[in-house]
């Protein structure tokens, strides 16, 4: 495996690094490790489960790379929307209605946060200068790390009913063309002749070629975290409880296995970043979005290109392990039993896209699995990167809710640099935790 020659080495009796433990080995926490070696820096991964397993979100999501994910799903107008999809037994939100009061302070931020055109491009705007170049900057970590057919730059499909569905969706490409983004528009018979799988009741197709996909989320980012390791971080196999900080200065990260003395820390665990935040001073509204997904091993049809339809809300494509579909937003909390019935939702509507997969066919059935994931999110739709409140040593890095897989990289970056004391690459006001 490839280890970046630009890495320091720890060369040599003493080691007067400045030493920073990274909180959690997912997509942003893995990142975050690579590049802080790379900034000069001792690394410690504090992670109690297998980096890139299933317990971490960044195992199951859709894999897109999307650059052009700037849109925050709560858009204007989206509240009068939402009775409609809560109560369509097929729709893409659930909520747990015993759930409710703890959430509701967080849904009306969410929804307000999308209230006029100008708020979201507000957004966007932000988010865009995470996202823009994510598909190159992954290409080049799954390279470096030894991994890179995982990562492909062949663009991603919005498949839509009609071009009147496309046109009520024209806010949020509106903006997304003011943020840089373009596309090809697929009338019916391309996008037949390139989408031959997908039911013909989708007629108009909006294709992104600036964004990838990545063919195995979890793979990738067990093979960012190894390629840590080989290149001189340290793994802790424990769950980090917070901090000794004393007079603004973080002198330990405190774990089920006892302290671990430091200089600096990066929070990185994603949807349970919450307490630890608030543990250093920056208590702020995280909240999961759980989504689910179903993987058909051995389907015998599927898209050409990564797929998001509109009408399911639901992103269909391969994966290594077989034709995923991922989506729903399921509002219950960490702690709540999967309900499955939601990835039983996400299988009908992926054997209505692709008609061939409901016809019985020669052979045993297929293998179907489903999984539940967390998205870390803030109620305006946008990570937290920065300093927390009680020590500029601990360096915030989660929250990116929908788009936490596209933005680990630019992220990872964005944490080192602070961690190493380096001017932020991007301006990094609209990400600050003290927002709140
Ligand atoms: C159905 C679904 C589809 C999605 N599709 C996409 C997509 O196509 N593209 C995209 O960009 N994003 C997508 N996302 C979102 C994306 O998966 C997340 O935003 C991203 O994985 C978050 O990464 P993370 O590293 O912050 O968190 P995680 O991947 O959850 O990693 C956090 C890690 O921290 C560890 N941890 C937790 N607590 C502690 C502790 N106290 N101490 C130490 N370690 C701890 C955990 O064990 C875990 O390994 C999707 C999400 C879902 C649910």
């Amino acid at each position: 495996m490839t280890v970046a020659r630009s890495f320091s080495s720890a060369a040599g009796a003493a080691d007067d690094r400045r030493h920073v433990v990274v909180i959690g080995a997912g997509a942003v926490g893995s990142a975050t490790a690579i590049e802080a070696l790379r900034a000069g820096l001792r690394v410690t991964v504090v992670e109690p489960g297998e980096p890139g397993g299933p317990h971490a979100t960044s195992y199951g999501n859709a894999g897109w790379l999307s650059s052009h994910s700037v849109v925050p799903p709560a858009l204007p107008g989206a509240w009068l929307k939402v009775p409609g999809w809560l109560a369509d037994p097929l729709g893409p939100l659930a909520l747990r209605w015993r759930y409710l009061p703890r959430a509701l302070p967080w849904l009306l931020r969410y929804l307000a946060s999308g209230w006029t055109e100008a708020h979201v491009q507000r957004t966007a705007d932000a988010l865009r200068t995470l996202l823009a170049d994510a598909p190159v900057l992954h290409a080049r970590l799954a390279a470096e790390a030894g991994v890179p057919q995982l990562v492909e730059r062949r663009g991603l499909l919005h498949a839509y009913l009609s071009r009147a569905e496309f046109d009520g969706d024209a806010l949020g490409w509106r903006v997304r063309r003011r943020t840089g983004v373009q596309w090809e528009e697929w009338p019916q018979d391309e996008l037949r002749r390139r989408e031959p799988d997908l039911h013909a009741r989708y007629t108009f197709g909006i294709f992104v070629p600036e964004a990838g996909h990545c063919r195995d989320p979890g793979s990738y980012v067990a093979a960012l975290a190894r390629h840590a390791l080989e290149a001189g971080a340290e793994r802790i196999a424990t769950r980090a409880t917070g901090f000794r900080i004393e007079s603004g200065r973080l002198r330990a990260v405190l774990t089920e296995a006892g302290e671990i003395a430091c200089d600096g820390a990066a929070i990185c665990a994603g949807a349970r970043s919450g307490p630890l935040a608030a543990a250093a001073g920056s208590a702020v509204p995280l909240e999961s979005e759980r989504g689910y997904h179903v993987v058909v091993e051995d389907a015998a049809a599927g898209p050409r290109t990564p797929t998001m339809v509109a009408d399911g809300k639901l992103i269909a494509h391969w994966m290594d392990g077989g034709l995923r579909a991922a989506g729903q937003v399921e509002i219950a909390g960490l702690e709540a039993a999967p309900d499955w019935r939601r990835a039983e939702i996400l299988h009908t509507h992926l054997r209505s896209m692709f008609p061939s997969l409901a016809r019985p066919a020669p052979g045993p059935p297929s293998t179907v699995k489903h999984w539940l994931g967390h998205r870390p999110s803030l109620p305006d739709g946008l990570p937290c990167i920065g300093p927390a409140a009680a020590s500029a040593d601990v360096v915030l890095a989660f929250g990116h809710g929908h788009v936490g897989l596209c933005g680990s990289a630019r992220t990872g970056r964005l944490a080192a640099q602070l961690l190493a004391g380096i001017a932020p690459e991007i301006p990094l006001k609209p990400f600050d935790p003290a927002r709140f």
